[in-house]
């Protein structure tokens, strides 16, 4: 039995989110990511003495829609505690966090798999606290940055409930989509926004007891969190399996060596010293504000999903690529529903927007690394689609003017887009006259004529059974035509004249 069947991996994630408010935690000074050092600071969030904290109200109500939206319980009571540490970007020697008291308790992420609820991940709590300074090392030195001290943080805490690195990246999938959809993070892992410790332990496959932890930090990416556990878990696995013990201990995750290393011993929490902090009274929550949150809950990730496949007939693969990035399925929404369709053609079948934006515009935005707001405007692929929808174009021509509808570029030698303000714009008659295609049945029906009582001797060989003629034909009619009939037509109305006799 290989070691994988004896083995399995236990993990438990703690993340941490910057939350999407104007100001910091417990001070007046901006909440912004990228300003220049130490820029965003007062005395508060610099910690000069005497100071005290006020606690912004906006966090309440951000933290309380990020646990109802997670299943949590809300606490109608919770206190901030001080969780005393040393390191150059805590100024006060101490975080303002919740230990005993978070506000919110319980609560579970369902993890979607082909549109079903393949796994529960319990939550063990999801806490507000403030976030440190930066220490940025130089050649010469080291440097603090304090613009992101106060920042308001919530710390959720999953169960140990994960089992394997891809359910492990799911989660955080599925977490950062919940976050995003309700507006509370932006959910960027490359700036820091978004971040994750994983706790791996490894067990004998159906013993109870959990083995020991190791904590991995530095995971600055979706990638990295699943390489990491990935490594970690084989790690574990070798050592347990050939009868050395894992250590308790915090790593750190080296993305170039594409291994974890020991940071540093970690000694138990009561290291912490943690304690009320005096200068905050506990946090009241109204059950009215509770209720209000509640009644204005945005749409959320798995209830987009489960639409998606109901109203609009997607298949569950469709649905998650589409819901994956909110502005992604916002833009679908607005293909199907945005201005008047060009040329009288139909708008496009959902089928046929969901499909293209998850190949063809999805390449795009992934080339441009923008949102796809910046990169198209809905409009513009309705009007294109609507083209494909009404057989005025083919789908490989749509396919072919997608990229000149990039916002942003320049228009000029594009000669079928209009210059406007903003970037090009679709322009129906131009695409047209470039790829337009005859979708006239009776002209096309005309050719087949043609060219069936033009070949009697191959088409009585095809009515016989030689079925692989029939391309032949087509290329026949595509030939009379121009080349400017569309295909599908052409294999419409060619197959039902070559079958009667
Ligand atoms: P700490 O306060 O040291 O961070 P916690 O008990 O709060 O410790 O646990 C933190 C995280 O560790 C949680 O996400 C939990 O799921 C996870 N965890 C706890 N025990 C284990 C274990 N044996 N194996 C894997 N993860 C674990
Ligand atoms: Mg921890
Ligand atoms: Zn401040």
């Amino acid at each position: 039995m290989s070691t994988d069947e004896t083995y399995e991996p236990v993990i438990g994630l703690e993340v941490h989110v910057h939350l999407l408010t104007r100001s910091k935690l417990f001070c007046g000074c901006a909440n912004s990511f990228g300003a220049e050092p130490n820029n965003n600071l007062c005395p508060i969030c610099a910690a000069m003495p005497g100071v005290l904290p006020v606690f912004n109200r906006e966090v309440l109500e951000i933290a309380v829609r990020t646990g109802l939206a997670a299943h949590c319980e809300i606490a109608l009571r919770s206190v901030f505690a001080r969780k005393s540490y040393f390191y150059p970007d805590l100024p006060k020697g101490y975080q303002i966090s919740q230990y005993e008291a978070p506000l919110c308790v319980g609560g579970y992420i369902d993890l979607p798999i082909n549109g079903k609820t393949a796994k529960r991940v319990r939550l063990v709590r999801i806490h507000i606290e403030e976030d440190a300074g930066k220490n940025i090392h130089a050649a010469d030195g080291s440097l603090v940055d304090l613009n992101r001290s106060g920042v308001p943080l919530l710390e959720v805490v999953g169960e140990p409930d994960i089992r394997s690195a891809e359910e492990a990246g799911a989660y955080l999938r599925e977490l950062r989509d919940i976050l995003c959809y309700i507006g509370a993070s932006d959910g960027k892992m490359e700036e820091g926004s978004f971040r994750c410790d994983a706790n791996v332990s490894v067990r004998r496959r159906g013993e109870e007891h959990f083995g020991v932890r190791t904590e991995i930090k530095n995971l600055n990416s979706f990638r990295n969190v699943e390489k990491a556990i990935a490594y970690e878990t084989r790690r574990q696995i070798e050592k347990t399996s050939s009868g050395q013990r894992v250590l308790q201990e915090t790593l750190l995750w080296d993305p170039d060596k594409e291994a974890t290393r020991p940071m540093r011993s970690k000694e138990f929490a009561n290291d912490y010293r943690y304690f009320p902090e005096p200068d905050l009274p506990p946090l009241i929550v109204e059950p009215e504000l509770i209720e209000r949150v509640k009644r204005a809950m945005p749409e959320l990730p798995a209830e987009r999903r489960a639409r998606y496949i109901d109203q609009f007939a997607l298949s569950p693969y469709e649905a998650e690529v589409l819901t994956s990035d909110k502005e992604l399925s916002e833009c679908f929404e607005s293909v199907l529903k945005s201005g008047a369709p060009d040329l009288s053609s139909p708008p496009p079948s959902a089928k046929l927007a969901a499909n293209f934006l998850i190949t063809e515009a999805l390449r795009q935005v992934r080339a441009a690394n923008r949102p796809i707001n910046d990169v198209f405007n809905a409009t513009d692929i309705r009007g294109l689609l609507s083209l494909v929808e009404g057989k005025k174009i083919s789908l490989n021509a749509a396919k072919t003017v997608l990229p000149e509808l990039v916002l942003g570029q320049s228009s000029r030698g594009n000669p079928h887009l209009a210059q406007q303000p903003g970037g090009a714009r679709f322009d129906a008659e131009q695409v047209v006259r470039r790829f337009g295609q005859v979708s006239d049945e009776a002209a096309i029906a005309a050719a087949c004529d043609r060219v069936i009582s033009a070949e009697p001797a191959k088409v009585a060989e095809y009515r016989a059974g030689r079925n692989q003629m029939f391309g032949f034909f087509v290329g026949l009619v595509m030939k009379a035509m121009g080349g400017k009939a569309n295909p599908q037509v052409i294999n419409e109305v060619l197959r039902k004249k070559l079958a009667a006799d």
